[in-house]
């Protein structure tokens, strides 16, 4: 009898299509039980993008931005009368614990919703002014009037395996409300909970036909199938990453790429803190739960902490006996506060970082030393948190240059702010950093020298400590991307995030055709 779990089914073209071959088996990266097959082999991707970019396109187009919004709304109401089965599926195929898959579930729905309320403001047109008319000359008959339509293409989300659900949302909300068509392939490690969502959207009918289609399994093919207008939005390594860009699709044809990469993220101990302060305890607190929600693989983690010279002693132990009472283990377990990395691929590359890490500093906390909840060692991905430290940090290069996509963080202390902001701009451009501080001229000030350096500047202090959002929570309404090492990329940012999916052109005419085109909007 054959037991093998049943290929999950890409929707592609406007039909339910299984690939061929054996395809790539999803596991329960805690009980390594087989959940299911993924398959895109003999796919006709041509015929799939085709009528994305046709049927769907045109569809989509044909409705005004607040229509697009109802269908965001319409896909919310769907999704939320299947939470339970998602959670199931986070857990089973991502190993994590209900509040994990919140961040994921709960995230990407919200991001979806909050469009769903930006885009009906947008009201009943098809297109946008940019600006004003401009006049060319003295003669103000003749002007030029900048228009935002939406590009007639696919956008194709290639995403990476942390957030499944909020990967998928948060690049498809502005791009359906654009009024352009998805095509999501997940990755291959967590693909089931896209899958799954794509298919209770599909199903319930809320969208035109090639508005959304998901592809899982291998990426062949993807990238070539890209035209002109289309557009990739890609998250994940920096190798894959400089694969993408350097496609011909992007190279030759300008397809526009928004590229979001892993990123060395930081956090900052305001100089004049003390062990006693409020600003300490609040550092700690988000340190641990930053390296510990999703088992530290969120691109917005920090990875490097900076606190007074004075203060690193203190805060070692401080963080580290926090680490130390993480229980670590099977998501089910409801004692468990941190579950599973997604895969035994993944405990294998953080191991293989953390043992890089370890040559250029000091174990402040080990990883090691919990013992998992319920869950075999020789099966799990299962990996506690680790903590390092190094008292030289100007002079190692590895804790600013290596990205351990796990439960790792490094501790270094600095001499004087100058330094500081020296070495959290040796992370080359960062997603996110965040600055511990009560003093409001000094996160002024520090905020404005960090900026361009990163996506996001994340100012922790103690009159915001129960209203603050988290600093590696991803809000739709705040820019989501970093430049340099992070990608150069930008997501989100409220309706920002809708210029990617839209082209921009100049309409140079008489005042009175633009006048005319003006009252169309
Ligand atoms: P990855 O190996 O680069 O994979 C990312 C995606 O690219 C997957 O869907 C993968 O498919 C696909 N892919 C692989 N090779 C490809 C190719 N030649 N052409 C087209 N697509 C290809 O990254 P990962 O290991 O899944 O993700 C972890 C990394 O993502 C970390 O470095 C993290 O920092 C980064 N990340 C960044 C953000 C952010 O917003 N900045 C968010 C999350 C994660 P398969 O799975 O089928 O190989």
């Amino acid at each position: 009898m054959n037991t093998s779990p049943s290929p999950l089914p890409n929707y592609l073209a406007g039909r339910w299509q299984t690939g061929s071959g054996p395809g790539t088996l999803l596991r329960d990266p805690v009980l390594g039980t087989e959940l299911a097959r993924v398959s895109s082999g003999g796919l006709d991707l041509a015929e799939g993008f085709a009528f994305a970019r046709e049927q769907g396109g045109r569809a989509l187009r044909a409705m005004s931005y607040r229509e697009r919004a109802a269908l965001l709304a319409a896909a919310v109401k769907v999704l939320q009368t299947h939470r339970d089965a998602y959670y199931e599926i986070a857990t089973a195929n991502s190993g994590t614990t209900a509040k994990d898959s919140a961040v994921d579930i709960d995230g990407g729905i919200f991001t979806l919703g909050y469009y769903a309320k930006q885009g009906k403001a947008l009201g009943d047109v098809r297109f946008m002014l940019d600006g004003r008319p401009a006049r060319m000359g003295k003669d103000p008959s003749f002007q030029s009037q900048h228009v935002m339509v939406p590009t007639h293409g696919v956008a194709l989300f290639i995403n990476a395996f942390n957030f499944p659900s909020w990967g998928l949302w948060e690049k498809a909300a502005p791009a359906l409300l654009s009024g352009v068509p998805v095509i999501v392939k997940p990755a291959t490690a967590t693909a089931w909970l896209t899958q799954r969502m794509v298919q209770d959207v599909i199903d319930a009918g809320v969208l035109p036909a090639g508005a959304l289609s998901v592809v899982c399994g291998s990426s062949n093919g993807l990238m070539d199938a890209l035209q002109p207008f289309d557009v990739v939005s890609f998250t994940g390594s920096a190798e894959t990453a400089h694969v993408i860009r350097s496609h011909r699709a992007v190279t030759s044809e300008s397809v526009r790429v928004n590229i979001e990469a892993d990123s060395l993220n930081s956090a900052l101990l305001a100089p004049d803190a003390d062990a006693d302060s409020e600003v300490f305890k609040l550092l700690v607190s988000e340190l641990v739960r930053e390296m510990t929600v999703k088992a530290g693989q969120k691109c917005t983690a920090i990875r490097r902490i900076f606190v007074p010279a004075a203060l690193y002693d203190a805060a070692a132990q401080t963080i580290g006996a926090k680490l130390a009472g993480v229980t670590v283990g099977n998501p089910r377990n409801t004692s468990v506060r941190m579950g599973s990395l997604v895969s035994r691929e993944q405990l294998d590359a953080v191991q293989a970082g953390l043992a890089q890490l370890r040559t250029q500093s000091e174990v402040l906390h080990d990883g090691a030393s919990h013992a998992l909840v319920d869950a075999d060692p020789a099966i799990a991905a299962c990996v506690g948190p680790t903590l390092l430290g190094t008292r030289q940090p100007s002079d190692v290069q590895m804790p600013h240059e290596i990205e351990v996509f796990g439960p790792v963080a490094t501790l270094m202390p600095y001499a004087s702010l100058d330094e500081a902001l020296k070495l959290i701009r040796r992370g080359q451009g960062s997603l996110v950093t965040s600055l511990y501080c009560d003093d409001p001229a000094f996160i002024a000030d520090a905020a404005l020298e960090l900026a361009s350096m990163h996506g996001r500047v994340h100012a922790i202090s103690p009159d915001v400590a129960a209203t603050q959002s988290g600093h590696g929570n991803v809000m739709p309404m705040s820019l989501h991307g970093g430049p340099g090492r992070a990608g150069g990329g930008e997501e989100l940012g409220g309706l920002r995030a809708l210029n990617f999916y839209h082209r921009r052109c100049a309409v140079q005419a008489s005042t009175a055709a633009l006048q005319r085109l003006g009252a169309s909007v």
